[in-house]
C-alpha cells in the first residue's frame, strides 16, 4: 500500500512529497522530531509527545508551524488514511528552506519551517517478540553532542552505536560518559537491583522519555521503589535485572549486556510486570 504522508499543510502519496535540496534538515541536521505510537488506532502519550516537541523548538529558537489541536488532527487522519491498527507516527519539523546554504539561521518571517508526517505500520507491535526474549545490549563510549535533551534529527551516532551492536549479535548498545550509563542508542535505560529501580536523572546528558516519565509514573503507584541516579556498567552487570523504555518498545526486558548475563538471563519478573502495565495504563489514556 502506498502511503499517504502530509507535507507543510497538505496530503500527499509518498512519492509524491516532495522538498528543497536547500532545506536545512537535510544539509545541516537542523530539525527536531517525535514519534508517537499507535495501538488499537489510537495515540499513546500524545500530549506528553506534543509537549517535548515544544520545547525541543522553543529550545532551538524554532517556529512551531501547528496548533496542538491541528497536530492531533493530523496525526489522527495520517492513521485513518494509512489504515493504521498497531505502528508509529513519525513527525519532523526543520528550520525550513532557505535560499542558500548558510550557517546562519534564516529569518523566520522569510523562511517557513517545514513539516513533515508520515505513519509506519508495525503489526503485532505491542505483542513483540523481542519481549518475551528480552534484549541483548553492548556498552560503548558516548560520543554524541551534549544537548541530547532536544530531539534533534542527528542520529548518526546513535545509528552507528546500532551497527556496532548488530556486528557482534547483540540487539542495541547503551553509552557510558565518564564511567556511567547515560542511555540507549534511541532508549532509556533502567537495572533494578533489590527491588529498586535505578535509572539516570534527568539533566542534558539524555533525552528526557516521554515513556520514561509514563514508566516511573506508573511503577510509583503499583509502590515500586525508583531512584533517578546515574550507575555504572559494573552495577548493570550485577543488577537482577534490566530493562529499556521507548515509544516504539515500550518495555523491553534486557538479559545481556556486554557478555554478562542479567539475573538468569531471561526476563526479568518486574519488566515484564512494568511492560504489562504501561501497556494497559497507556490503552486507557489513549486518544
Ligand atoms: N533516548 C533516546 C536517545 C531516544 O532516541 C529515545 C527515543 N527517541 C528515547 C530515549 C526514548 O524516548 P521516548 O520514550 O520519548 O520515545
Amino acid at each position: 500500500m502506498t502511503r499517504t504522508v502530509y507535507l507543510n499543510g497538505e496530503y500527499f502519496l509518498e512519492n509524491e512529497a516532495k522538498i528543497s535540496i536547500f532545506d536545512r534538515g537535510f544539509l545541516m541536521a537542523d530539525a527536531v522530531y517525535e514519534v508517537t505510537s499507535v495501538l488499537d488506532g489510537k495515540l499513546i502519550d500524545f500530549k506528553g509527545h506534543a509537549n517535548r516537541l515544544n520545547r525541543s523548538l522553543d529550545e532551538l529558537d524554532m517556529k512551531n508551524p501547528i496548533s496542538y489541536e491541528e497536530l492531533l488532527a493530523v496525526h489522527r487522519e495520517l492513521i485513518h488514511l494509512n489504515e493504521i491498527d498497531e505502528g508509529l507516527v513519525y513527525l519532523q519539523i526543520s528550520r525550513g528552506a532557505p535560499s542558500d546554504r548558510d550557517f546562519v539561521y534564516p529569518n523566520p518571517d522569510e523562511t517557513d519551517p517545514t513539516i513533515v508526517l508520515f505513519t509506519q505500520n508495525k503489526p503485532g507491535l505491542a505483542n513483540s517478540p523481542s519481549a518475551k526474549k528480552g534484549v541483548k545490549i553492548i556498552s560503548i563510549d558516548d560520543e554524541r553532542w551534549g544537548r541530547r535533551d532536544i530531539k534533534t534529527v542527528q542520529l548518526l551516532y546513535p545509528s552507528m552505536g546500532k551497527m556496532m551492536a548488530k556486528k557482534v549479535g547483540a540487539d542495541d548498545a547503551w553509552m557510558v560518559q565518564d564511567g556511567y550509563v547515560t542511555e540507549g542508542t534511541s532508549n532509556n535505560a533502567y537495572i533494578i537491583k533489590n527491588n529498586k529501580i535505578v535509572t539516570r536523572g534527568l539533566s542534558n546528558d539524555i533525552l528526557h522519555g516521554i515513556t520514561r516519565a509514563a514508566v516511573l509514573k506508573f511503577a510509583k503507584e503499583a509502590q515500586m521503589q525508583v531512584e533517578e541516579r546515574n550507575f555504572t556498567l559494573d552495577e548493570a552487570y550485577e543488577a537482577d535485572e534490566a530493562f529499556i523504555t521507548s515509544a516504539s518498545t515500550f518495555v523491553m526486558p534486557v538479559i545481556e549486556i556486554d557478555g554478562n548475563k542479567i539475573g538468569q538471563g531471561v526476563p526479568g519478573s518486574s519488566s515484564s510486570r512494568l511492560r504489562e502495565i504501561y501497556l494497559e495504563e497507556s490503552k486507557k489514556l489513549a486518544i
